[in-house]
């Protein structure tokens, strides 16, 4: 049939287990059915000739339709990416991963092999690799090796209306790309494609504004897929919700006694609010009379393994309502089947790809209202597969006072890591046809880190240790620090601490009911010269636990010590890959500081060098590199006590601008560290 999986790709055959099932399995004959049954396969034929007929096609359609697991294997089966890979660009990492899951099920082979993923810090592909789910951030840095992209012969770039920071660099890089690698004369002929390497571009969003994206590839043609949108039933509630987390579930459970069956979806900002609602609705839970159907919690969001993901997936089981908690990943990029209820809090976090440090793109304080568009996509996951209903926690005036779209990320965001890639690329941002232009004040900036950060010199030209930082998967800061603690003979303590801060959840856990228990406990890993070396002395700890104890004691040991075991586990993954760019420029990875701080401290004062601050004599500090006067956080081990100066992870807005991931560095280091950063340039 026509939907089936092709048969000259090559699928061998399987041992069973979490493996592919064979290919007369009910299992894999079902998957077939539901894809034939998708939306979007109904344009299966006109969409592949659209596809073949040009360089570049945008495609829209609402989210569910099919838009991310088929397109690639419909140009996949008809032979469109002869010459190469397909890729499968997504902002999110969890996307990325979990969506090169399912079509892995649906072409019924292993992860990995047909079908793979690339993300930071993670990889499962091979020589098989065809159809590669990448996030931008990837495959920018895959411009580094691959300047023009060979290894692809088409590359979807997927949720483009998110407009991320690396997407539009992308779709900027891709602009130039395909100049190169499309031959202007008859381009449009099929029969080109032996002769050269020609790129296809296939734009993909769920929203309908796509005339900026078509002007921008010289009025590219606009395809839609009509997507299978059922009515939904809007509620505002009357007046505005102070604690969305308690009305949210306030919500669920009056959906819960009073609706008739059906999913429920709950969007919240991040992780924090995610684990502690479903904490609150299982207690809950367990207290209604038994004649209630059971209600089973499942939870979204992008730190979480995908395994973890995969439960909301999966059926729910009779006589039971499931409660899914998501972040915006629920919005457009993954579609979980069987939503008939969603409840919306209004609000998300502030995305920072760029500026994520110790507190995490989890941090609350960025969390903000979100656009009308959001609230739209929101509201329409009720109505995936029949009427539903969304209750929104915030007024109808609230939702009509709503940005109508966001805006692109290259407008508020910080440049540093991008730039800097750009100049591995020999290209400077200021040069870029991109899509919106940042503002020059937004450039300087960050050109000014990188001077600082001796990744440029004098004539903003890349240095030697430029290109190395660039060659790091982390912030410029922390790669800087890395490549200064060669000097002083400690990198084995710079990665252990800076593979921590460069994780996607916190370390230390808030529990607010708790907090002279947390102080507590963590006094045991208190460092007197600040927040870095608390950090390394909670990793040594766990270390030691980690090789005398099993995984339960383990487990145990962080839960009493308030730690999140998670985030010590995705940084020993991050260590391994940066212990593997070490090695190759030639950093011994086992130099070891032994208990002499001082040249850790250091190391990180190369990298944190703008995020510096003098002790004034009102016991406030006031920015090296600036004007701003700065506190220390509260939760900081350097909250009550004061040192001449200090170097910080970032900054955080509130009523005041506090210092988080604070240590104390001598004041004579840094009053000349941009000089050595810049005499080792
Ligand atoms: P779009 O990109 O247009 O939003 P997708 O291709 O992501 O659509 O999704 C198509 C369908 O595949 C959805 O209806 C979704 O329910 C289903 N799907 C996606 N991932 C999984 C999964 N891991 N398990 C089961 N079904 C899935
Ligand atoms: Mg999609």
């Amino acid at each position: 049939s026509a939907h089936g999986p092709s048969s000259s790709q090559s699928k061998r055959p399987h041992v069973n287990g979490s493996g592919p099932s064979t290919p007369h399995s009910a299992k894999f004959k079902a998957v077939q059915e539901q894809r034939a049954q998708l939306p979007i396969a109904k344009g299966r034929e006109a969409l592949i000739e659209e596809i073949r007929k040009n360089d570049v096609t945008i495609l829209l359609g609402e989210t569910g339709s099919g838009k991310t697991t088929q397109v690639p294997q419909y140009i996949l089966e008809s032979g469109l990416a002869r010459n190469g890979m397909i890729a499968v660009t997504q902002p999110r990492k969890v996307a990325a991963t979990s969506l090169a899951q399912r079509v892995a099920v649906e072409q019924n082979v292993s992860l990995g092999d047909l079908v793979g993923y690339a993300v930071r810090f993670d990889e499962k592909s091979s020589t098989e690799t065809r159809i590669k789910y990448l996030t931008d951030g990837m495959i920018v840095r895959e411009l580094m090796s691959d300047p023009l992209l060979s290894h692809y012969s088409v590359v979807i770039v997927d949720e483009a209306h998110e407009r991320t920071l690396r997407t539009d660099l992308l779709i900027a890089n891709l602009k130039t790309i395909q100049a190169k690698r499309n031959p202007k004369s008859d381009a449009k002929g099929k029969g080109n494609a032996d002769a050269s390497n020609p790129l296809k571009i296939v734009i993909m969003s769920a929203t309908l504004d796509a005339e900026k994206f078509s002007r921008f590839y010289h009025n590219a043609k606009i395809l839609y897929v009509k997507g299978r949108q059922h009515p939904v039933k809007i509620y505002h509630s009357a007046e505005s919700q102070l604690d969305y987390t308690d009305a949210a579930m306030r919500t669920f459970f009056q959906i819960h006694t009073d609706q008739p069956p059906g999913d429920v979806l709950i969007f919240l900002p991040g992780q924090e609010d995610i684990e502690s609602l479903q904490k609150s609705i299982e207690l809950y839970a367990r207290q209604l009379p038994r004649d209630k159907p059971e209600v089973l919690t499942c939870t979204m969001f992008a730190a979480q393994e995908h395994s973890q993901n995969n439960k909301a997936f999966a059926p729910t089981p009779p006589n039971t309502r499931k409660c899914i908690l998501a972040t915006n990943i629920a919005e457009t990029s993954i579609t979980i089947p069987g939503i008939k209820y969603v409840i919306d809090t209004g609000k998300c976090k502030e995305k920072q790809y760029l500026a994520r440090t110790a507190g995490g793109g989890f941090d609350t304080l960025l969390t903000r209202d979100i656009t009308k568009s959001s609230a739209m996509q929101r509201a329409g996951r009720a109505g995936r597969e029949g009427a539903g209903v969304c209750f929104r926690l915030y007024t109808e005036d609230a939702f009509n006072n709503m940005a109508v779209a966001g805006e692109p990320e290259i407008l508020r965001c910080s440049l540093t890591a991008s730039i800097l890639n750009l100049k591995c690329l020999g290209q400077n941002l200021e040069e870029l046809d991109l899509m919106d232009k940042p503002d020059l004040e937004t450039i300087s900036s960050a050109l000014k880190t990188l001077w600082l950060l001796g990744a440029i010199d004098n004539n903003q030209k890349l240095t030697a240790a430029g290109r190395q930082m660039a060659l790091f998967p982390l912030e410029p800061q922390y790669a800087c620090a890395v490549v200064a603690s060669k000097e002083y003979g400690c990198t084995s303590e710079v990665l252990d601490i800076v593979s921590i801060l460069s994780a996607s959840s916190k370390l230390f856990v808030d529990i607010s009911d708790q907090r002279d228990a947390v102080t507590e406990t963590r006094r045991k890993f208190k460092h007197s010269s600040g927040d870095h070396l608390t950090v390394l002395n909670a990793v040594r700890a766990y270390r030691e636990i980690a090789a005398a104890e099993n995984k339960h004691a383990r487990r145990e040991w962080c839960r009493k010590h308030f730690l999140n075991e998670r985030t010590f586990l995705e940084a020993r993954d991050i260590r391994e890959q940066l212990v593997v760019t070490c090695t190759k420029i030639g950093i011994d990875v086992n130099a070891s500081a032994k208990d002499n701080d001082e040249p850790v401290i250091r190391s990180l004062g190369h990298g944190l060098a703008g995020n510096s601050a003098l002790l004034q004599p009102d016991g406030t500090y006031k920015q090296t590199m600036g004007q701003t006067i700065v506190k220390v956080h509260p939760g900081s081990t350097l909250a009550d006590k004061k040192v001449p100066a200090i170097i910080y992870d970032d900054l955080m807005y509130t009523n005041q601008i506090y210092a988080r991931g604070v240590s104390a560095i001598p004041k004579s280091f840094f009053l000349t560290h941009a000089l050595l950063n810049q005499k080792k340039a």
